[in-house]
């Protein structure tokens, strides 16, 4: 099995970038986005349970097209719909 990709521990509660960086969180994201600062803040996503793997790469290819590189899917508490 090959080796996968770091799991992040932190998401963009407004734009859903992830990081894996865990001292952003409670920070503001701050990420431009169409010319416009993201208001939202870095959550704390540290739970396996947030992630799940990448369909279609399994969390393996960090140049993946389905998963942008990520390798996971964050399912986490701070998504809405
Ligand atoms: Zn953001
Ligand atoms: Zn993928």
């Amino acid at each position: 099995m090959r080796e996968q990709l770091p799991i992040p521990v932190t998401v963009c509660t407004r734009c859903y970038v992830y990081n894996g960086n865990n001292s952003l969180i409670g920070y503001p994201c701050g990420i431009m986005i169409d010319g416009k600062r993201c208001k939202g803040t870095w959550g704390s996503a540290l739970n396996r349970d947030d992630w799940k793997e990448c369909r279609s790469c399994h969390a393996t290819n960090y140049t993946c097209d389905s998963c942008n590189g990520e390798g996971w899917e964050y399912i986490g508490k701070y998504i809405q719909d």
